[in-house]
């Protein structure tokens, strides 16, 4: 495919608007999913321009399943509304429309235009609402990165490209489009986007757009909280977790996102393997739990802070609580973590207090039936296997634990401990 792209490159010298034919290209709409072709047509039929945009042509364009599939068009949204019964207006800073399909639901856009006076911006610079709609070509360029503005006509399959986003796909790079600084400042998420598109794609950052980076970085604590939330999510649980993370360190941004955990860094070996088995996971099509990654950058932190509460003379019960009642309530002035994903943070790390210790029989086999368990443990395993020489005894005694069956998991206790296992009601046994 790649080929393909650049034999095309070496026919022309690209420059302005440039089309792709048909032939050019590799996009089939067999690619391309039923519900996004159905609103095409539509959009078409009735007399509008109608293209795909976005991640999906930049996926389908490298060969790989986009995630969603984005339509552009110049109907305004009032028009795009009547056309679709099954259709919603959503959005405040960006006024968009969703069309739903049961649960699937293909977002359009009103092409955008040049920003103007009723742009509104902050102090910074960044542009908190704005919906001047324009031509094809100023929506192009009101987008964030060359290779995420590429334009599938559903009236010719053609691909149009307004900023040099084919080449830098075959160079495989981000490049912002426009001016970097102003570009960052009118949203600083663009630097997570920039380093989330290298880590996902294995693309370089375009030097012009990599180097503002540095300086712009604090410009994400502008971000409302829930948005950076959102692209937590999606740095760290799309299968790349440990590319992003290692080029968010390196440009001063996972500081910003999580800056007490900054000073464990660099050469955090727990934060690493957390973040392989995160990916491996996700290559294996098992679940993520969003928490467990939070709960390991901000375990450290979390031990830091309960130790110097305990130098205090605090109890260590009390030290670790109040520890992690202050390090969830600072992280969530970063980002929204909802409510049951920090619950289970807290979880894991209650866990571990409990986990660190030998347990009598029974209380071993009170914690081995919480739900909870499954998380706190494999959390233990990855502390030791990081190092953390301390906890390696008790570890590995509760892997015996746990690989035994039930009459096996009785005679383990009470051989550790020596003291006979009173026996349980039925129901909170350990199973
Ligand atoms: P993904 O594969 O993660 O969905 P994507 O490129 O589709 O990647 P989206 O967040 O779904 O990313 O956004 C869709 C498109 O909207 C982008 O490709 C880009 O053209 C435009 N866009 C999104 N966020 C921004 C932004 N912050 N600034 C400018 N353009 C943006
Ligand atoms: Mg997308």
């Amino acid at each position: 495919m790649i080929k393909k792209l650049l034999n095309w490159f070496k026919k022309d010298a690209v420059v302005g608007h440039v089309i792709i034919p048909r032939a050019d290209h590799a996009i089939s709409r067999d690619a391309i999913s039923s519900n996004a072709l159905k609103v095409l047509y539509r959009l078409n039929k009735a007399g509008f321009s109608a293209y795909l945009v976005g991640g999906c042509i930049r996926d389908l364009l490298l060969g790989k399943h986009p995630k969603d599939f984005d339509i552009a068009t110049n109907a305004d949204p009032d028009q795009i509304k009547r056309l679709f019964s099954n259709c919603r207006l959503i959005g405040r800073r960006f006024r968009l429309a969703h069309v739903h399909f049961g649960r699937d639901i293909i977002e359009v856009a009103t092409f955008r235009g040049k920003h103007s006076a009723s742009t509104v911006k902050n102090d910074d610079g960044m542009i908190l609402r704005d919906n001047v709609y324009g031509s094809i070509q100023e929506d192009a360029i009101r987008r964030d990165f060359t290779v995420n503005a590429l334009y599938y006509n559903i009236a010719n399959f053609t691909v149009e490209d307004f900023v040099g986003g084919m080449q830098d796909i075959a160079k495989r790079q981000i490049t912002l489009i426009g001016d970097p600084e102003l570009r960052y400042r009118e949203d600083p998420v663009r630097m997570l986007r920039a380093v989330r598109f290298a880590a996902k794609l294995k693309f370089e950052i375009h030097p012009l757009t990599a180097k503002p980076i540095h300086d712009f970085n604090h410009l994400l604590a502008n971000i409302p909280a829930a948005r950076l939330f959102e692209e937590y999510s999606k740095l760290f649980l799309s299968g790349h977790a440990f590319d992003t993370f290692t080029m968010l360190s390196d440009y001063g941004l996972f500081a910003q996102l999580f800056p007490r955990t900054a000073k464990f860094l660099p050469d955090n070996k727990l934060i690493e393997l957390a973040l392989r088995n995160t990916d491996q996971r996700f290559a294996e099509g098992k679940s993520i739990a969003p928490s467990f990654l939070l709960a390991v950058f901000l375990w450290q932190p979390v031990v830091a802070q309960a130790k110097s509460y305990m130098a205090d003379k605090m109890s260590e019960f009390i030290a670790y609580d109040k520890a992690m009642d202050k390090i969830l309530s600072e992280q969530q002035k970063v980002m929204a973590v909802p409510r049951r994903y920090s619950s289970m943070i807290r979880d894991v790390w209650e866990l571990q207090l409990r986990l660190q210790k030998k347990p009598s029989a029974n209380s071993a086999a009170r914690i081995f039936s919480l739900a909870k368990f499954r998380a706190g443990y494999d959390f233990l395993l990855l502390r030791v296997e990081s190092g953390e020489q301390q906890v390696a005894e008790v570890a590995a005694w509760w892997r015996e634990y746990v690989e035994t069956d039930e009459e096996g998991r009785s005679k383990i206790a009470f051989h550790k401990h020596q003291n006979k296992p009173r026996t349980r009601p039925k129901s909170k046994q350990a199973t």
